[in-house]
């Protein structure tokens, strides 16, 4: 059946889906969103398990001073989330918990690794700022060439543990062009001095903040913030985008949608799959796209053993884990005074999930013993976090595509920061580029 025209089809109701849809209904498109999925938010929302709420693996919401969410937060939301203080970010090697070293007089002080890695690594640091002075690409360098093959193990698995969580690849694959390219410009027109005095004042995740009520708020925030000009319909799986001059269909098993303007928020390297004949170069970059693979284990706990409200690194674990006690944030994500904790791993490319689950909670009780008898509740999730890792040798999609009135939005089209932020910096840059295009009204040209 062929349905009536719409402005603009936005295919996947992730995060980046949804603000995207809430920014053109703002501004008078008739938006229809399809997802596949029964529920709406992809990796970022929240349900119910034996009475706790659980989100789709931990969170922290980063950038919330002056970052791209809360950009699109002031511009269009109708009612904002409250955000909880994220806290600090703990560094747990052995038995020692010590906050993350954010700029350079923390780190001469973080000795849960090794003072002569520390200095060497620092040297490392100011090379990696003369070689960016120099205006070298920074982008085919790897960490691990810049540092020198002396630092010990626990050094190396402090940095890898970085790289995983930020980039999702290991210390030899990560440019380090990702530690500079997305470092807020504070005006210097020197920009070498404007990096070392990053490297000084940094204090690091001072703008982060858990959602009360977990992620569900923030996709209910932007739901009620929808004018009556969005139709959202779950359940649709999108099997072919029809193209000619430019988009002109969205097929889905049940239904045919004619739009003017497709922006598609699922993998960049299904593309291929939903649009016949795209061009070869493309399809090629897209078929290089590594995502990043993640398990969480949720722990239910009938006491508090993690009191401190921040989460935790732990370089030590098999894999490498990263703790948020969730219930100190909001005690409404456990029941009954209990208290919620999740454990996030970084997976490898190939893996037994359920091996991947045993020896992941086989870690988690090897570092902390005590926890295993107060376990009232576990969930696991696997999930893709990012749907394109930022590796020297791999592919990343973009917002811009090469067929006319289709843009893709997501964490495999913008490589600035990471999750929530880099999906809003992509709606950001999509919202641009259509405007360019001329495919957004009058009415955002004048206020927007
Ligand atoms: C364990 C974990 C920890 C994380 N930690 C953080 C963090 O601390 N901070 C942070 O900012 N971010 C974090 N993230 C990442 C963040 O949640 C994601 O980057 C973000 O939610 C991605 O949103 P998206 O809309 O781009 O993608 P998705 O949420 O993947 O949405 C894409 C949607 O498109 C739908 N879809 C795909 N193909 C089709 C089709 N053909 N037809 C119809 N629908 C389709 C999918 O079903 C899905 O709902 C984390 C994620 C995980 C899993």
């Amino acid at each position: 059946m062929d349905n009536d025209n719409y402005d603009v089809v936005i295919i996947g109701a992730g995060i980046s889906g949804l603000l995207a849809a809430l920014a053109l209904s703002k501004e008078g498109k008739s938006v229809l969103i399809l997802e596949k999925d029964d529920a709406v938010g992809g990796v970022c929302r929240s349900y119910e398990v034996d009475g706790y709420r659980i989100d789709t693996g931990p969170h922290a919401i980063t950038r919330l001073e002056n970052g791209p969410f809360k950009e699109l937060m002031d511009r269009y939301f109708d009612v904002v989330p409250q955000f909880v203080p994220f806290g600090k970010y703990y560094v747990r090697i052995g038995d020692e918990v010590k906050p993350f070293p954010w700029n350079i007089n923390a780190w001469l002080k973080f000795d849960l690794i090794p003072k002569t890695d520390r200095l060497l690594l620092m040297k490392s640091a100011f090379n990696t700022l003369y070689l960016l002075n120099k205006g070298k690409n920074l982008s085919n360098i790897t960490l691990q060439e810049l540092i020198s093959e002396n630092i010990s193990d626990t050094t190396t698995r402090f940095l890898d543990w970085i790289c995983y969580f930020l980039v999702g690849n290991s210390i030899e694959n990560t440019a380090i062009s990702r530690f500079i390219d997305n470092k807020t410009n504070k005006g210097n027109s020197i920009r070498y001095i404007g990096k070392i005095y990053d490297l000084f004042v940094t204090e690091g995740g001072k703008d982060q903040g858990y959602p009360k009520g977990g992620l569900q708020s923030l996709i209910n925030s932007i739901l009620v913030s929808f004018t009556n000009n969005v139709d959202i319909k779950t359940g649709e799986e999108v099997v072919k985008i029809q193209c000619r001059a430019g988009v002109e269909k969205v097929i889905t098993g049940e239904n045919t949608y004619n739009c003017s303007n497709v922006i598609y928020s699922g993998f960049a390297s299904d593309l291929p799959k939903l649009i016949d004949n795209l061009p070869e170069d493309y399809v090629h970059n897209l078929n290089q796209i590594k995502k990043v693979n993640s398990l969480t284990i949720w722990l239910g706990l009938n006491k508090n053993i993690f009191k401190k409200n921040g989460s935790q690194m732990w370089i030590d674990s098999d894999p490498y884990a990263w703790m948020v006690p969730v219930s100190n944030y909001d005690p409404a994500m456990a029941p009954n005074g209990n208290h919620l904790v999740g454990f996030a791993f970084i997976l490898p490319d190939e893996y037994d999930i359920l091996k991947m689950r045993k020896k992941a909670l086989a870690a988690i009780i090897r570092i902390q013993p005590d926890i295993e008898k107060h376990i009232e509740m576990i969930h696991y999730q696997d999930l893709i976090p990012e749907k394109a890792s930022w590796g020297v040798n791999s592919g990343f999609g973009d917002v811009q595509t090469p067929i006319k009135n289709l843009y893709c939005v997501g964490t495999d089209t913008e490589k600035r920061s990471a999750g929530v932020s880099r999906a809003a910096y992509s709606v950001l840059r999509c919202l641009e580029i259509m405007e360019s295009d001329g495919n957004r009204s009058e009415f955002e040209k004048k206020t927007g």
